[in-house]
């Protein structure tokens, strides 16, 4: 059941013992502008190793009403938070937060107000800066962004944040996309929706460090390319058609050249062709199978068919 004028903010927490505290303070501060809406938080522990956890039961302590907990066997990720935080939110509205105030949680008072138009769907956020960050990671997150762009179906702005508010319906359709695999971007950009964005400036992070090492976030942005792109998959084809095509006009250029102008066709020309013939066909057919392979895959996340926003349907 959803519940009326309330706003469930989802917050995946991971070795955060030093944000939580300052964050809820930052909440409580909203709540104050934001006096039409209940704001209530799921804090997800991912599985972390240090206070965490305790922090967060004495916060539940002391606000029974407006927090709650869910708390993983393990670090399974912030995907995972983000999907078992999304499943258990109740409100009319959902947002997403990171809990080092990288988000700045102000932003859920003009947020709110945005969502309140029924052409608005979704309210998301978009980093306009990157000042604070590492330039070798802002280099390679802007290559990551460029590179899927080019090879995917779905489109992902640069800078996008998982920063967003969200209406009930569009939670659902997102906690339907149940794939193991899970990539936020990929997958808040696949469902479609109305979606207005806001911006803002980069803002570091009040205590503790990132979790994210260059190496988790290299992996992360395989991840993101694969999940939503079955190129790879068909480079094989075109490399084949290309080897086929070129034997082709090879051996026709020999033929014309052996008839026309009486030129010998020495063995050595003969293997080669052959041979570039026959691995453009062997090329190809790997591409074939990659098709398949790409299908099953793609139907092995069980993604449902369509989503609808909105319906005016006749009776039974
Ligand atoms: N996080 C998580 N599980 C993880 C890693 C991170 O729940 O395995 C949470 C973390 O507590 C924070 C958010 O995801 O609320 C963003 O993490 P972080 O600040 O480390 O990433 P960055 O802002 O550097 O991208
Ligand atoms: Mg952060």
């Amino acid at each position: 059941m959803v519940r009326k004028n309330v706003m469930t903010v989802v917050v995946p927490c991971y070795n955060e013992e030093k944000t939580i505290q300052p964050f809820i303070e930052a909440i409580l501060k909203v709540q104050k502008d934001l006096k039409e809406v209940e704001i209530e938080l799921l804090l997800v522990d991912d599985g972390s190793t240090d206070r965490t956890l305790n922090v967060i039961k004495k916060l539940v302590q002391h606000y029974p009403d407006s927090i709650e907990y869910l708390s993983f066997s393990r670090n399974f990720g912030k995907e995972a938070g983000l999907y078992a935080g999304l499943k258990n939110a109740k409100g009319e509205y959902v947002a997403i937060m990171d809990v080092d105030l990288q988000d700045p949680p102000m932003m859920l008072v003009d947020m709110y107000r945005m969502i309140q138009d029924p052409n608005v769907d979704v309210v998301a956020t978009r980093r306009t800066s990157r000042e604070g960050e590492p330039a070798v990671r802002s280099f390679f997150a802007s290559l990551f962004y460029k590179l899927n762009n080019l090879i995917s179906r779905v489109e992902l702005a640069e800078g996008t944040r998982d920063y967003r508010l969200m209406k009930a319906q569009v939670v659902d359709a997102v906690v339907s996309l149940s794939e193991y695999n899970r990539f936020s971007k990929g997958i808040f950009s696949w469902i479609g929706f109305k979606v207005k964005y806001l911006e803002y400036p980069n803002i570091k992070r009040v205590a503790g460090q990132s979790s994210w090492s260059f190496r988790s976030l290299f992996d992360y942005a395989i991840d993101g390319l694969i999940s939503f792109s079955d190129l790879p998959l068909t480079i094989a084809s075109y490399l084949g058609f290309f080897s086929i095509a070129l034997a082709l006009v090879w051996g026709i250029y020999m033929i014309i050249a052996g008839i026309f102008y009486q030129a010998s066709i020495s063995s050595m020309n003969l293997l080669a062709l052959l041979i570039l013939f026959m691995g453009g066909f062997q090329f190809m057919c790997m591409g074939i199978i990659g098709k398949y392979l790409g299908k099953i895959f793609t139907e092995d996340k069980r993604r449902p068919i369509y989503l609808v926003r909105e319906e005016q349907l006749f009776e039974d």
